[in-house]
Order: structure tokens, then sequence, then C-alpha cells
């Protein structure tokens, strides 16, 4: 199943019901507790407001939102914190216009605990691929490139579990360390859905220059392939398994 992209904005408006998917149950959607969205403005900003040099935008406010899980029996209970910030709006005009330049305050979601999961992570993954995937979940609101370097390691977990090399000899007959991307390509040649799977090498590449240069896009998609991934290597074992049981069932028993 593909990421739904408009679930997981780091930028949503004050009025946002959020709905993100709940950490603990699997059908429980996130939503605000009456009254759980408090906004405050330091003293600092708000002393400021006296200043002959200040503008609208030197505000500075903080947020903080206690999201429940709708399933009743579950409740789970996710707090997020932010800060804000100015996004342009288009506004229609009387004459059917758009109008660009107003300009509206908007909530930037800077961290969440616990993490919603941003794909459903399967009792079936190794313990160390769980626990990868936890924390680049967590990692997704603060900083992009740390959450790829999470999903690169997830991937690299995933290869040491199906014992995929570290290491080749060159053609000089020298032991060389294999990167992510070389291991990859070995596990991935050859395999069921090759084409795929070889769009985990984009986990691979993606934000190894460091810096800002991780695009949300690029994120989301390397989540898809990794979920596909994972899944299809740990979960189609039990889904076939069930199937198999299920086949062996005879009618009446
Ligand atoms: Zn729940």
């Amino acid at each position: 199943m593909t990421i739904n992209r408009d679930t997981w904005h780091l930028l949503v408006p004050k009025n946002t019901t959020f709905g993100l998917p709940c950490p603990t149950c699997a059908n429980g959607k996130l939503r605000v507790a009456p009254g759980g969205l408090s906004l405050f403005e330091p003293r600092h900003s708000a002393d400021y407001h006296d200043n002959e040099s200040w503008e609208p935008d030197n505000v500075s406010e903080r947020w903080s939102a206690r999201l429940v899980c709708d399933e009743i029996p579950c409740g789970e209970i996710v707090h997020l914190i932010g800060d804000m910030e100015v996004v342009e709006v288009e506004v229609d005009d009387d004459d059917g216009q758009i109008y660009r330049g107003a300009r509206q305050e908007v909530l930037r979601i800077r961290s969440a605990f616990p993490a919603p999961p941003l794909f459903r992570i399967s009792k079936n993954f190794p313990p160390r691929v769980r626990r990868e995937l936890e924390l680049a979940f967590r990692l997704y609101w603060m900083d992009a490139s740390a959450c790829v370097a999470r999903l690169r390691t997830t991937v690299e977990a995933m290869l040491d579990h199906q014992k995929v090399p570290k290491e080749k000899l060159d053609k000089n007959g020298k032991m060389r360390r294999m990167d992510l991307v070389q291991r990859i390509k070995a596990f991935t040649a050859g395999a069921a859905h090759s084409d795929q799977l070889d769009g985990l090498r984009n986990i691979g590449n993606l934000g190894t220059h460091g810096g800002d240069d991780v695009d949300y896009g690029d994120l989301l998609d390397a989540l898809d392939v990794l979920e596909f991934a994972l899944s299809g290597i740990y979960d189609s074992k039990s889904i076939n398994a069930k199937a198999a049981k299920l086949k062996a069932k005879k009618p009446g028993t």
C-alpha cells in the first residue's frame, strides 16, 4: 500500500483534525482531543511588539497538541509539538479571480511521540529492522537527512538478516567492503520483483551529500519501496502459510 502523501505534511492549518495513523492499533486514527491544542507566545516575542522595527513576521509562537486514537478500546495518546510558520494563501475574490499574497499562520510539526507509523511495522520483521524503522518514523518530523540515514540502516539490517555478503573479492583477489548500493544490487539480482526492489537503491543514494538535500517526495517514494520490499520478504511467507493451511482444510472442518 502506498503512503498517502496528504497525511504526512509537516505544515498543517491551525484547524486541522490531523488524522495520522495510531502507533498502537492497526485501524485507529489520531484526532485532536477537545481543547487539546495549546498555543503560546514566549515573553521575548511578546515584549518585542513594542519595538519600532517590529513586524508581524517577528512573532514567535510555540504549540503542543494532544491527539487521541479514535478507536475507543485503544485510546492511545500522542503528543505533537512545534512552532508557527507563515505561508501564502490563495483566496477567491468576488470576481472569481484567485488572489495570491494573503498570508496565514500554520502549525509546523517538529516532533511526535509516540511516533505515528509511516507504514505498518509487521511483527514478522526482524527486531533490528523494527527498531530502526521506529527511529526513522520519529526522525521524520525532526530531520529528513537523519530519517534517511535510519532508513539506510534499516535496509542494512534487512540485508544482514537475508545474509547478503558485506565484502567481495575484486579482480585482483583483494577483499573489498561493499557499499549499500552494491549490496542492494547483489540482493535484487535475479530476485522476484527485482524491478520494484531496484527502487531500494534510491534509499542508498538519497541525501548522501548531507545537509538539507533530501526531498520529502523522494523520501516518501523510498518508504513506499521499502514497505513493498519488507512485506514481500517477511509477510508473504506467513500469508502463503495461511493460504496453504486454508487449502488443506477440508470443507466442513
Ligand atoms: Zn489506536
